[in-house]
Parts: C-alpha cells; sequence; structure tokens
C-alpha cells in the first residue's frame, strides 16, 4: 500500500499542488499531465544473518578431576568450567573454556594431549577470562 505524503508542486506541468506524491511513487492529477513516477524504493536492509556459531566442546556437566601437573586443583577446575579428559587414548587433554563478555561460552583453549593448544570458537569476542590463570607454558 502506497502512503500518502504531500501535494507538491509539479515539475513536468507547473501545477502548484496537483502532484501527489506517496512514499513509493508520485501522480500528478493535472489533466493531460499525467506524470507518474516511480520512486526506486531502497531494498530493505536485511541484518546480516548471524554467523553460524561454531560447534563448541560444550562445559562440562560432571565433576571434573583436578589437574595436578598443572596445579589445578578440582575446585579450580570447577570454578573455571575446566574439562578434563581422562582417557589416555582422547587426543584432547584438557578443554578451557573462554567466555565473551555477556558471559555466553563462546570459545574453546584446548590443550591437545601432545601439549599442542588449539582454539575453537570466536576468538575476537572472548574474553581473556582465566588466560592468566591458564599460562600456555
Ligand atoms: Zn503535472
Amino acid at each position: 500500500m502506497s502512503k500518502f505524503i504531500r501535494h507538491d508542486h509539479c515539475p513536468s506541468c507547473g501545477s502548484h499542488d496537483n502532484l501527489a506524491v506517496y512514499d513509493d511513487h508520485e501522480y500528478c492529477f493535472s489533466e493531460g499531465c499525467g506524470r507518474y513516477v516511480n520512486y526506486e524504493r531502497s531494498p530493505t536492509i536485511t541484518s546480516e544473518s548471524p554467523k553460524p556459531k561454531k560447534s563448541l566442546y560444550s562445559l562440562p556437566t560432571t565433576t571434573q578431576p583436578s589437574i595436578r601437573h598443572r596445579n589445578l586443583d578440582a575446585s579450580t577446575v570447577q570454578k573455571y568450567k575446566v574439562t578434563v579428559f581422562d582417557d589416555p587414548d582422547s587426543e584432547v587433554e584438557v578443554i578451557f573454556p573462554r567466555f565473551d563478555n555477556e558471559g555466553q561460552h563462546s570459545a574453546n583453549q584446548i590443550r591437545m594431549r601432545g601439549k599442542e593448544f588449539r582454539f575453537q570458537g570466536d576468538s575476537a569476542s572472548s574474553t581473556l577470562f582465566g588466560q592468566n590463570y591458564f599460562p600456555l607454558s
């Protein structure tokens, strides 16, 4: 539906106020003029589709053991929601979750069993939460 905005001066026939301006077109009612202009509608700006969430290892749901060799006791592990993989066959050894400014779990810092670190998720939005607590070396 066109929405009437105002009557205006018609540049085609010089009428003072026979031009009816709508939000998407204008039309002149002057006899013999018939000016009609369809306004180019600016395309609706659709907000960028959110980036698909990369799948993250989820936060631990069970009580995690301490990480003795890193001097992290169980309460610290709980506090930072660290996931500890006890299975020696698991590639992943420990997961340190990262959180964004809203406290959402947004990324994981993953320690592989070969002492290699990997990062999973959105590093940009992740705070350095806990980083000092878990030095990389
Ligand atoms: Zn006109």
